[in-house]
């Protein structure tokens, strides 16, 4: 049995947290990691992974308690993604966007400003979302990108909805939709275009479960991608689909007072990479200590250059843990400055460093460590994905804290 990434005695985790990832660990080493090699070889969706989700409630991990989830927070559901991502990266990334359509509309959006009758008109809407989740075992997904400067937060969304009598019809393009074709439900962001109306703004931004049988709904291209393999990212495409207004997820407005107010929603994805980079340290003291089943009991531990190579593994794995953490910890409406700067830096690290931790254990483990019979191979390809996840890639997470380093609010050269 895995050791637990987070020792909940060590990081004083509640109760509650250290039970739901001691669920999550127990899962994905039971029942992700001997599937994710197949799944990565023929990049097909793990259906039966969610088939299992389903049948022990991690599907409904973030939905509150009293519409009958697990009820996690924020840092629970951090907690638990990684202990997933140690063992299947794809299934866990997949996971965390079915799981953050719960989250965002569940604990986060009970942080934001709404009136009373739009309270209970939103909380009457995602009932009806959680108790497919939890009844009929739907699974939904987040395809945000659409290839422009919108899943960055530059610009408005291109996929537009026209308001018609009881809904939208929705027109657009969403590019590396994970989960498309195998989603019952895809919780695209598109931008509300009223007749006459132009040019799109943000402001407008809706977020809409758009049923996946649809009219209008289609899944182009290939999937053949370095990593994550098992996502199936493929193209998502809709022409005047026809979307009632039960499918609105937040109300309007909701998604941009989110992402302004409560900016940690994006250091969503860094936890399954946090669990890759742990994964990748542990196989690669597992190989050198001759422990990793299957192979040789051959240990290579006692050469100076292996030991140096896995302290200054362990090194980085502590830095990107310790400052995570920490970020996750005080995630939250209306955060500081120095926490939202803090945060970009923690997704940086967890993204740059478990590639980086990943590419080291190639290296130091050696020729036969690298064979598709064992997990690191996979784990390296799977890695080097992280950095470019938007809205918070790890270029754009400099770019934005250097600029508020430099400059305090409202300040220009
Ligand atoms: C395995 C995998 C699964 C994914 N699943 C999903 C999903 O389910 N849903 C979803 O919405 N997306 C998903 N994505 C998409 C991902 O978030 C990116 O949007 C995607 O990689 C698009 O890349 P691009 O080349 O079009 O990015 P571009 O927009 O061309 O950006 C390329 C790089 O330029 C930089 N850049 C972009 N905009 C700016 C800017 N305004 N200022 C400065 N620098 C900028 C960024 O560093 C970025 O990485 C997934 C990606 C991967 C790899």
């Amino acid at each position: 049995m895995a050791e637990p990434l987070f020792d909940p005695a060590a990081f004083r985790l509640t109760p509650e947290e250290a039970a739901l990832t001691a669920k999550a660990r127990e899962f994905g080493e039971a029942v992700l990691a001997p599937r994710a090699a197949s799944w990565d070889r023929e990049a097909r969706f793990p259906t039966e992974n969610y088939r299992d989700m389903a049948g022990n409630g991690l599907l409904g991990l973030c939905i509150p308690r009293a519409e009958g989830g697990l009820g996690a927070g924020f840092r629970a559901y951090c907690l638990a993604a990684a202990e997933l991502g140690r063992f299947c990266g794809a299934t866990a990334l997949t996971w965390n966007m079915h799981v953050c359509s719960t989250l965002w509309t569940g604990a986060l959006s009970d942080d934001l400003e709404m009136d009373p009758a739009l309270r209970d008109a939103h909380h009457a809407r995602r009932r009806l979302h959680y108790r497919r989740i939890l009844e009929e075992g739907a699974v939904y997904s987040q395809p945000f990108s659409e290839g422009g400067a919108a899943a960055a937060g530059a610009a408005a969304f291109g996929t537009v909805a026209r308001p018609v009598p009881g809904g939208w019809r929705v027109t657009g393009r969403k590019i590396f939709a994970s989960l498309a074709g195998h989603a019952d439900y895809y919780g695209i962001l598109c931008t509300e275009q009223r007749e006459g109306e132009a040019p799109l703004s943000r402001r407008d931004t809706l977020y809409l479960a758009i049923p996946r049988d649809a009219p209008g709904v289609s899944v182009v291209g290939e999937w053949d991608p370095l990593g994550m393999r098992g996502t199936v990212s493929r193209t998502l495409v809709f022409e005047d689909v026809p979307v009632g207004a039960e499918a609105a997820l937040m109300p309007p407005g909701l998604y941009m007072q989110a992402a302004s107010r409560w900016p940690h929603m994006f250091l969503t994805l860094s936890p399954i990479y946090m669990g890759i980079a742990q994964a990748a340290y542990d196989f690669t003291v597992a190989y050198l200590r001759g422990e990793v089943p299957g192979m040789p009991p051959v240990k290579r531990r006692m050469y100076a250059t292996k030991q140096i190579a896995v302290a200054e593994m362990r090194i980085a794995l502590e830095q990107a843990k310790a400052l995570w953490f920490q970020a996750v910890t005080e995630a939250g409406p209306d955060p500081s400055p120095e926490q939202v700067q803090r945060a970009w830096a923690a997704q940086y690290s967890v993204m740059e460093n478990a590639a980086a931790i990943a590419a080291r254990a190639v290296r130091t483990c050696g020729g036969q460590a690298m064979l598709k019979s064992l997990p690191l191979e996979r784990l390296y390809r799977d890695a080097r994905c992280g950095s470019l996840m938007l809205p918070w890639t790890a270029e754009l997470c400099v770019d934005r804290l250097g600029r508020d380093c430099l400059y305090k609010k409202g300040e220009t050269d």
